[in-house]
């Protein structure tokens, strides 16, 4: 169970770094399991890395192996106050942020299939990456939303499992590309 649940881990991330949504050692995912989480390690190229070094969090908040990521905390308190999610997704996705960069509306998708895949999508102003401010706003508003666009830093997606979180992921970016290429040919 934990090798496969490492496993999976360890196929989610190179899967999304491959993808894009993630560059060198940006982003971060991880999976509850009873007794802790399980999360990608901090400042690594995540392409690279391996089952060995992922890390382990107790459910006490302590350090039990490995250096996870600097945003371990924003993944903590999220399955703290929500024990109905199992999986967390940080990434920093090219085409939501330049979006956001042109002031677009995180919530007037034109195509209608965002709100049915998607949901209402949360955003919260900018808060300094790694900071236990980011963490706690974070992890609130996990209580409302599955995807969260993190102001001038990048999304959390949240799920029952780890597909789920990343499948939010791959198509709010989706969506986001589709928007972009929309609104940058009505400037031309
Ligand atoms: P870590 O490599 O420490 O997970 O940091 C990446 C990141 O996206 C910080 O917000
Ligand atoms: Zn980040």
């Amino acid at each position: 169970m934990e090798r496969q649940i490492k496993k999976e881990l360890v196929k989610f991330t190179r899967y999304l770094a491959e993808k894009g949504l993630i560059s060198g050692s940006e982003g971060n995912l991880s999976v509850k399991v009873k007794e802790g989480l399980w999360i990608t390690p901090s400042g690594r190229i995540k392409e690279f890395i391996t089952e060995k070094e992922l890390c382990f969090i107790n459910e006490g908040g302590q350090f039990i192996k490995g250096k996870p990521s600097s945003e371990w905390g924003m993944h903590f308190l999220t399955y703290k106050k929500n024990p109905h999610i199992r999986a967390v997704v940080h990434t920093h996705p090219t085409y939501a942020l330049s979006l956001e960069a042109l002031g677009f509306s995180f919530r007037e998708f034109s195509l209608k299939e965002a709100e049915l895949l998607l949901g209402d999508i949360g955003v919260l102003s900018y808060f300094e990456p790694g900071s236990p401010a980011l963490w706690e706003f974070a992890s609130n508003l996990a209580r409302s939303y599955k995807v969260i666009f993190l102001k001038g830093h990048g999304l959390i997606t949240l799920g029952a499992s780890l597909e789920e979180a990343v499948n939010l992921t791959l198509i709010f970016e989706k969506l986001c590309k589709i928007e972009w290429l929309i609104l940058t040919k009505r400037r031309r």
